[in-house]
């Protein structure tokens, strides 16, 4: 339907489709030079020393708690107001996921609520750019640092972000990106682990790899022509077939070639949105970090009711969206009170009322590189009937 504006929308040129189609010509369709390239351009732009490919985000996250050996009897500190998969890869290792209420502002992990949360099973702490926003990473990393805790940085929302400087990606013992088609750039699946640790990057190729001790590029070969000799069949530890392939990773390196214009489409779309509903008295708008300090790399717009509304209005807000053809999404709901994790760990409505109050009223609209004027304007005065009438709902 022509009409329809969806929520989100890969940004894929003539460039990305010829790089596939190279690498289909080539024959050579996993482990090859493109991986190589792509991992070489992600850690330069996180100045990191090592940038390994995985197959999802979900699986980088996974494959660094299982190198940092962490396991049964650990706890992992998280937020409860990020996509699933920030927790679940701390369930992945058989560890517990130890939730910290968010900072009602930026909607990260709340940096106050962090030290109380720390006990002497803290193997790690997981912290997440909610929706790019980088607020807090270098105060959560200094005090992951100080109580000498890896901090693990779940930046699968943030590439191209930075925090006083310091690019996402860069703060924790290791970081994760990820690339599924809604994110700053896409490979259709894939991530990126990211760190400076030489110990780690080795574990993560061996685990990514079906616990290989050696990631040789010519080991593909000799195992694709039946030679059982070489290292291909040799697993030293456990390991997972997290590897990304080669069409991907050629459509990640044209995807990062185009990086800082595709940020900038992000930042305008965001901008023109900011710009129309800067005064409505019914929304709480994005923070957006000001001055030089803090970069946001704008993955998603999402806006907020004010505490006037609840959930019922919310959802009515969203599906009278829909029905006008507007994607629209209630990011996130929060990972304590989805239904695996209230029954495991006996979580309630209550137990983290930040996050609670936030992602009862929070509405996610259509954002890609490509929404025009038209298309903003049309989304703002959609939302724009859709409040008014809710005011007159209230009033009866
Ligand atoms: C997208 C995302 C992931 C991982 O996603 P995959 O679909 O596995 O690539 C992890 N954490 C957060 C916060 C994300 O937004």
């Amino acid at each position: 339907m022509s009409g329809t504006i969806p929520l989100s929308l890969p940004d894929i040129t003539e460039t990305e489709i010829q790089a596939v189609v190279e690498v289909l010509r080539s024959g050579r369709l996993s482990i090859g030079p493109r991986q190589a390239r792509f991992e070489e351009m992600i850690a330069e732009r996180c100045r990191r020393r090592h940038a390994i490919a995985v197959s999802s985000g979900t699986a980088g996250l996974h494959a660094v708690l299982a190198a940092m050996g962490i396991g049964p009897g650990d706890e992992v500190i998280t937020t409860p107001f990020s996509f699933v998969a920030s927790a679940n890869c701390i369930l992945y290792v058989g560890a517990k996921p130890v939730f910290v209420d968010i900072d009602p502002k930026s909607l990260n992990l709340d940096p106050d609520k962090l030290e109380a949360a720390i006990t002497p099973k803290t193997k790690a702490i997981i912290a997440v750019e909610v929706f790019g926003n980088p607020t807090h990473m270098d105060r959560i990393a200094q005090i992951a640092g100080a109580h000498e805790i890896p901090l693990v940085e779940d930046c699968c929302e943030a590439l191209g972000g930075s925090c006083r400087g310091h690019p996402a990606g860069s703060f924790g013992r290791a970081g994760v990106f990820a690339f599924f088609p809604n994110k700053q750039i896409t490979t259709g699946e894939g991530g990126m682990i990211v760190t400076d640790d030489d110990r780690l990057a080795g574990l993560c190729r061996s685990l990514r790899n079906q616990g290989r001790a050696v990631e040789g590029v010519g080991d593909q070969a000799g195992a694709s022509c039946g030679n059982r000799f070489g290292s291909w069949l040799m697993h030293e530890r456990l390991g997972y077939n997290y590897r990304l392939n080669e069409m991907s990773c050629a459509l990640g390196i044209v995807q990062m070639e185009r990086l800082d214009s595709m940020l900038a489409a992000r930042r305008r779309v965001a901008m023109g949105y900011i710009r129309r509903m800067m005064d409505w008295q019914e929304l709480i708008l994005p923070t957006v970090p000001t001055g030089e300090e803090e970069h946001t790399s704008w993955f998603v717009f999402v806006v907020r009711l004010t505490h006037e509304y609840d959930t019922t209005a919310r959802d009515r807000i969203i599906g009278g969206l829909r029905r006008h053809e507007i994607g629209a999404g209630n990011y996130f709901p929060c990972i304590h009170l989805q239904p695996y994790y209230r029954e495991k760990f006996g979580y309630k409505p209550g137990d983290f009322p930040v996050a609670e109050s936030v992602s009862q009223r929070t509405i996610a609209l259509p954002f890609h590189n490509h929404l025009d004027e038209t298309q903003i304007e049309l989304v703002c005065h959609t939302l724009k009937v859709m409040l008014q009438r809710e005011t007159l709902l209230k009033r009866g």
